[in-house]
C-alpha cells in the first residue's frame, strides 16, 4: 500500500518537475525578410507557442510577447533601406515569458500566424509589419512613361519562382532554387525592356516571398500580355535534366511527374507562410471555366514557341509543352506558362545554373520563343500589331468579346469581317480563330 503511494507521488513529482522543464519553448533562430509591401519576421521555435502582439506610440514600436519561451538568439537587424523598422531588440517580459520589440520608422498594421512543422522548417511564428492602411495611398506606377503614341507595349509579367522564407529547390552544392530564379528573371527583363514594343514586370524584385495569387495581381494590374514563371526542377534522381515548359492544365497533370512537382511548387504558399483560402478557390474555378480555354490556347502557343527555343540550347527533360495543375498559373484572362530551366538537383545542370553566361542564355532563349509568339499573333492595340498590319492577323476570340468590337479595334468594317472569315452568323464561340485582312490603306 505504502509503497504504491510512494511510488504515485514520485510519478506526481516526475509529471511536474518534468513539464516544467520541457515546458518552456526555445526560440532558436530568427530570420527577416524586407518586401516592397511589407516586412516578415519568421522565429524558429521548437515546439508551439502561443503569443501576443501590441503596437505602442511615442515612438512607434511593435512589441511581440511569446508566452513560456526563451531566446536563445541574438535579433538580425534588418536594413537601412527596410522602410518599417529602425531596430530588434530581444527581452524578457518576465522570468518565463519572452519580448520582442521593435524600434518603428512609422506607424504599422501588423499581423501574425503560427505555422506548423512541414519538410523544410519547425514550428514557426510568423510577424508580418504592413504599412497602416491609412497611409498607403499608393501611386500607381506605368511600366514605362506612357507616350502619346497610341501604340501600346507589348507587356510580360516575369516571376521569379519562391523567394525569403520560401527557398524553393536546392542543388547538393547548396544553391537554392530562388536566387537563381531571380537572376534569370532579371537578365530576362533587360533583355524585354530592350525590345522595340515590348517592357516587362517583374513580380518580385528581391529575396522575399510574394504569395501565389498575389504574383498573378501583380502581373494583372500592369495588363501583362503574358505570365512567365521562372523555376528550377528537382527530382531525386539526381540524373534527370533539361528544361521543361508547362502550361495550366484543366484535367489534371499530364503526367505523375508531372503531378508530383505541381504539388511541390503549389506547396511555397505554405513554406512561404500563406495559407490558400479555400473558397476563393471555388469562385476561381467557376471564373476559370469561363473564359479559361482561349487563355489556355494562347499559353499554348506562347509556351511551344519558347520551348522549341529552349531545344536549341540542349537538351529538354519533356520534348512536348507540359500540363500540371499550378496555382500561379490559374489566371482565367493571362496566358501564362511556366519554365523549369533546369534540374538544380543534377550537378551539372547546378553548375550551369549558377553561370550568368548560362543564365544568359536561357533568357535569350526564352525571349526569343516570346518574341516569336507575339509577332504571330500580336495583341490588339500594340506596337507589334501595328507592324504587322501589311499582313493578316489571326485573332483567337476570347471571352466578352463581340463582333463589332473586334472590328472597331481593329479599325475595319463589320461586313469585311463577316465575309472574310465567311461568318454566317455575328455569335462568336470562344477560342475561334478571326482573320483579320491587312488593312489596305495602310
Ligand atoms: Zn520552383
Amino acid at each position: 500500500m505504502n509503497g504504491i503511494i510512494l511510488k504515485f507521488t514520485f510519478l506526481l513529482l516526475f509529471l511536474l518537475t518534468g513539464t516544467v522543464n520541457a515546458g518552456q519553448a526555445v526560440i532558436q533562430s530568427m530570420r527577416l525578410w524586407s518586401a516592397p509591401d511589407h516586412t516578415r519576421l519568421v522565429f524558429d521555435v521548437d515546439a508551439a507557442v502561443e503569443h501576443k502582439i501590441f503596437t505602442l506610440k511615442s515612438p512607434d514600436r511593435l512589441v511581440i510577447d511569446i508566452s513560456n519561451a526563451r531566446l536563445t538568439v541574438k535579433p538580425q537587424q534588418a536594413t537601412s533601406q527596410d522602410q518599417f523598422i529602425r531596430q530588434v531588440r530581444f527581452g524578457k517580459q518576465d522570468k518565463r515569458n519572452s519580448r520582442i520589440v521593435l524600434d518603428l520608422k512609422k506607424t504599422v498594421q501588423p499581423r501574425s500566424f503560427v505555422l506548423k512543422p512541414n519538410k523544410q522548417y519547425g514550428h514557426r511564428l510568423v510577424v508580418d509589419v504592413y504599412q497602416k492602411a491609412s497611409d498607403s495611398k499608393q501611386k500607381s506606377k506605368s511600366v514605362k512613361t506612357v507616350s502619346k503614341t497610341y501604340h501600346r507595349d507589348v507587356v510580360i509579367a516575369i516571376d521569379a519562382g519562391h523567394g525569403g522564407e520560401d527557398p524553393g529547390a536546392s542543388g547538393a552544392k547548396g544553391s537554392k532554387e530562388k536566387r537563381v530564379t531571380l537572376a534569370i528573371a532579371k537578365k530576362l527583363k533587360a533583355l524585354v525592356d530592350a525590345e522595340k514594343g515590348m517592357s516587362a514586370v517583374l513580380t518580385r524584385k528581391g529575396d522575399y516571398y510574394i504569395p501565389l495569387r498575389q504574383r498573378m495581381d501583380i502581373a494583372r494590374k500592369y495588363k501583362a500580355d503574358l505570365f512567365v514563371s521562372i523555376h528550377a526542377d528537382a527530382f531525386k534522381d539526381p540524373r534527370a535534366s533539361g528544361a521543361s515548359v508547362y502550361v495550366l492544365s484543366r484535367r489534371g497533370a499530364s503526367s505523375e511527374a508531372a503531378k508530383w512537382l505541381a504539388k511541390q511548387e503549389n506547396a511555397a504558399d505554405l513554406i512561404g507562410g500563406v495559407k490558400l483560402g479555400d473558397k476563393d478557390d471555388v469562385l476561381a474555378s467557376v471564373l476559370m471555366d469561363l473564359s479559361q480555354s482561349a487563355t489556355i490556347q494562347a499559353s499554348n502557343g506562347a509556351a511551344g514557341q519558347v520551348l522549341s527555343q529552349l531545344k536549341r540550347l540542349g537538351k529538354v527533360h519533356g520534348r512536348k509543352v507540359q500540363r500540371a495543375g499550378f496555382m500561379v498559373l490559374k489566371s482565367p484572362d493571362m496566358p501564362s506558362m511556366l519554365v523549369e530551366t533546369a534540374f538544380i538537383s543534377n550537378p551539372q545542370e547546378e553548375r550551369r545554373l549558377n553561370s550568368a553566361a548560362h543564365q544568359k542564355r536561357l533568357a535569350k532563349a526564352i525571349l526569343s520563343g516570346v518574341k516569336n509568339y507575339f509577332q504571330q499573333s500580336p495583341p490588339p492595340g500594340s506596337l507589334m500589331a501595328s507592324q504587322q498590319s501589311q499582313s493578316d492577323i489571326v485573332y483567337i476570340v476570347k471571352a466578352g468579346d463581340t463582333l463589332s468590337a473586334i472590328a472597331s479595334r481593329y479599325q475595319i468594317s463589320l461586313n469585311v469581317i463577316r465575309s472574310y472569315n465567311k461568318l454566317r452568323t455575328d455569335v462568336l464561340s470562344i477560342g475561334k480563330r478571326l482573320t483579320i485582312p491587312a488593312r489596305s490603306d495602310s
